[in-house]
């Protein structure tokens, strides 16, 4: 059925609810971030945790690649379980916890309010994106602008979340931003609750329900694996059982590639996939590749681009100084600016029959974003020179960053929607939010070889990153060409016309 329904900016109402939730929750999640290895790494007396820098960044690595490895039992649980709505809802519940309990000060409770937050959004964020592709019918051409639209909401809702977290951070303390962003995620669940009706059903059940007593048995699983992470947690946290961080990390990229690759393929041989299901699968794991690269280059921008705004760059604007948080915040400001522009193109390009296929936009998408690390070359050859670099480097490969995340990302979320069999819409989010997931923790470990006081090394790492994307960018291209018609066939063999 075709929802013709426009009453959102030309797009079906209810991408309004699913628009305003997801910004809320963004708002908790990035303005919560922002000041997580701040907090770590501050001495006891300024209320922090006073942990090393290399604790500190090991943690934060874990903690986002965490937060989007969950979305893969979290996509699961909606397919088989509960349905999108459920599952966002509840998800929202847990994370708003999870703030609450970061907002009391001490050491448990940030460690408790954090792993809540990983939980809620295992099971919120890729359900909610998969709702707004259920929004349209499968021959709808306003999916990808609808993507564009909601992804705009994200950046919304990062930009409130910096600004508010930070401004409370430096007025009142840490735990009053902490406590902020459970404040937005609570606006986000009122919101949700009030607005439900205009889905119209979509995510109301699970797509592929388990028997009775299947879901009687994976309760009682899950109940068991998350009473076994409390009693591990608390182990932990009374120092009986020393978890290392750092260790931890450096094995946790291998670990989660190791998990994208083994689901992706117990998909293909397991799920009982029609031809033409495969080939539409495959042609979305070349957009999975793309995405993981994107996100190993583009996540930079908390770590190495963030010491480089920190320690290299001159923020100093007569008496001014620019807090270093807010070259961040550019990218979902130049983001929101650019939106709309994006989602004309791709409903103006479609307009003209131009249909740019989904692997050929992430390839583009890659290639502008490794473009990016050409101008970081040079911006720190200019800072091994010893001399701090004006600050329009970085405001240039933000922008740079940001163009060729709306090549990639927004129109990934629309071909995952597009692409993925409807009875596994969550588990497939699930699978790509764990590109979100290894690129992250990718990102963190290139970052990591960076020395700030070491500057002369820079440039070479920010070159070999630039030719290592481009390259992997050029072979995406290519085979774009072959995964190109796999994208445009129906899902059943029977209605086939060139399998
Ligand atoms: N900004 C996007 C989001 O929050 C993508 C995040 C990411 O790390 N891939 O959804």
């Amino acid at each position: 059925i075709v929802d013709k329904d426009a009453s959102f900016f030309g797009q079906p109402g209810g991408l309004q609810t699913l628009f305003f939730t997801e910004m809320w929750e963004r708002m908790s999640y990035y303005g919560m971030r922002a000041l997580l290895v701040l907090f770590m790494t501050a001495s006891l007396q300024e209320g922090g945790l006073a942990l090393t820098v290399a604790s500190a960044t090991a943690i934060y690595g874990l903690y986002t690649g965490a937060v989007y490895f969950m979305g893969l039992p979290g996509g699961w649980i909606s397919d088989r379980l509960l349905g999108g709505q459920k599952a966002t809802w509840y998800g929202g519940i847990v994370i708003m916890l999870g703030h609450i309990v970061l907002a009391i000060p001490s050491t448990a409770s940030f460690f408790i309010g954090m792993i809540l937050v990983v939980l809620g959004t295992g099971l919120l964020k890729p359900n909610i994106t998969a709702m707004v592709g259920q929004l349209y019918g499968p021959n709808d051409d306003r999916r990808d602008g609808g993507y564009t639209l909601y992804y705009m909401g994200i950046n919304f809702g990062s930009i409130i979340g910096y600004l508010v977290t930070g401004y409370l951070q430096v007025e009142a303390g840490y735990h009053w931003g902490f406590g902020a962003a459970a404040v937005g995620m609570a606006l986000g669940l009122i919101q949700y609750r009030l607005t439900l009706p205009k889905l119209k059903g979509v995510g109301a059940k699970p797509p592929k329900p388990l028997s009775a007593a299947g879901m009687k048995r994976s309760w009682i699983v899950i109940g068991v694996l998350l009473a076994g992470l409390a009693i591990i947690t608390a182990l932990a946290l009374n120092g009986i059982i020393i978890i290392d961080p750092i260790v931890v990390a450096s094995n946790v990229a291998i670990v989660f590639t190791v998990i994208f690759f083994g689901y992706y393929a117990s998909i293909f041989l397991f799920g009982k996939l029609t031809k033409n299901e495969m080939k539409r699968l495959g042609a979305l794991f070349l957009v999975c590749i793309a995405s993981t690269m994107f996100w190993a280059g583009f996540e930079q921008a908390g770590s190495s681009f963030n010491l480089f705004a920190r320690d290299l760059t001159d923020r100093m604007v007569g008496s001014f100084e620019i807090p270093t948080t807010w070259f961040q915040m550019l990218n979902s400001i130049f983001l929101v600016i650019m939106s709309p522009f994006f989602a004309a193109l791709w409903i103006n390009l479609s307009k003209r029959m131009i249909n740019p296929s989904y692997g050929f936009k992430s390839a583009i998408g890659l290639i502008i974003m490794a473009t990016g690390f050409i101008v970081m070359f040079f911006a720190s050859q200019a800072a091994a020179s010893g001399l701090k670099v004006a600050p329009y480097w970085l405001v240039a490969v933000y922008f740079i960053h940001t163009v060729g995340e709306l090549c990639l990302s927004p129109v990934a979320l629309s071909a995952v929607s597009k692409l993925s069999p409807k009875r596994m819409a969550g588990q497939m989010m699930g699978i790509f939010v764990l590109t979100y997931s290894v690129g992250n923790v990718v990102a963190g470990i290139l970052a990591g070889g960076l020395d700030p006081e070491n500057p002369a090394a820079m440039p070479e790492l920010f070159w070999t990153i630039f030719l290592f994307g481009v390259t992997v960018g050029a072979i995406v291209f290519v085979l774009a060409l072959f995964t190109r018609k796999w994208e445009k066939l129906p899902p059943d063999d029977d209605n086939a016309d060139n399998d």
